[in-house]
């Protein structure tokens, strides 16, 4: 699986486009916005697309998902249904900050342990809640990438303070589903520069081991749910 990265929107989200070297087939993760670069890559490469993945809610995530689909033919697969509500009013929310997006239908929601799959490539899905209800996290096992949206980023973790965040399945969701694929893995975060999990439960300041031992020591640690607790 190979895949490019394109900077959309104003809040330079990254949307990461994914290519089956095998059949030519194509995904496109989080088409926030600036489509018509999005389908100038798709047709540089001869790109089939055949499904748009959607992280969360958020319209620098998924504002032009609707616009992809209808030029494309592309279904829209996700987030979880926890995001209902947050893509029900993505026009709304966008016009609040003077962008344009459109509203959609998934053709599915999905839930924690689904596989979306576009040519002869298969991710994982797990939902992550915490940056919104609904977060989820795609992850192509065979090549160690995962791509995670507001969830972790390269020294940071997602914002939780707004009505539809919660910092202990924040944490939780980094650290008993994201960190436990394993260290190698690389991911491309919504925004900024890609990491490792390996070295963000090291050294990020927010989840890493460090800051966990820091907080436990001031006996104010968030608590993580059990992952048995994300689900729902
Ligand atoms: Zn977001
Ligand atoms: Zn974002």
């Amino acid at each position: 699986m190979d895949f490019d990265i394109l900077s959309v929107t104003k809040f330079e989200q990254n949307c990461s486009v994914l290519r089956c070297p095998v059949t030519g087939a194509a995904a496109v993760i989080d088409p926030g916005g600036d489509v018509p670069l999005i389908l100038d890559l798709l047709e540089w490469q001869e790109g089939r697309i055949e499904t748009i993945l959607v992280t969360h809610g958020h319209f620098d995530h998924c504002g032009g998902a609707a616009e992809l689909a209808a030029a494309t033919g592309a279904r829209i697969e996700g987030p979880h249904e926890g995001d209902a509500p947050v893509v029900a009013g993505l026009a709304e929310h966008a016009a609040a900050r003077g962008v344009r997006a459109r509203s959609y239908v998934p053709s599915r929601w999905l839930a924690h342990g689904d596989v979306v799959s576009f040519g002869e490539q298969r991710l994982e899905v797990l939902h992550c809640p915490g940056h919104t209800r609904g977060h989820v996290a795609y992850f192509h096992r065979e090549s160690g990438w995962a791509f995670v949206g507001d969830i972790l980023f390269r020294g940071a973790i997602g914002a939780w303070e707004h009505p539809n965040g919660n910092l202990p399945d924040l944490v939780g969701s980094i650290r008993n589903r994201l960190f436990p694929l394993g260290d190698d893995v690389r991911f491309v975060p919504g925004h900024g520069e890609t990491s490792t999990f390996g070295r963000e439960r090291v050294h990020n300041p927010f989840v890493g081991e460090e800051a966990m031992a820091r907080w436990r020591s001031r006996g104010k640690a968030p608590t993580a749910p059990a992952d048995a607790a994300l689900d729902g």
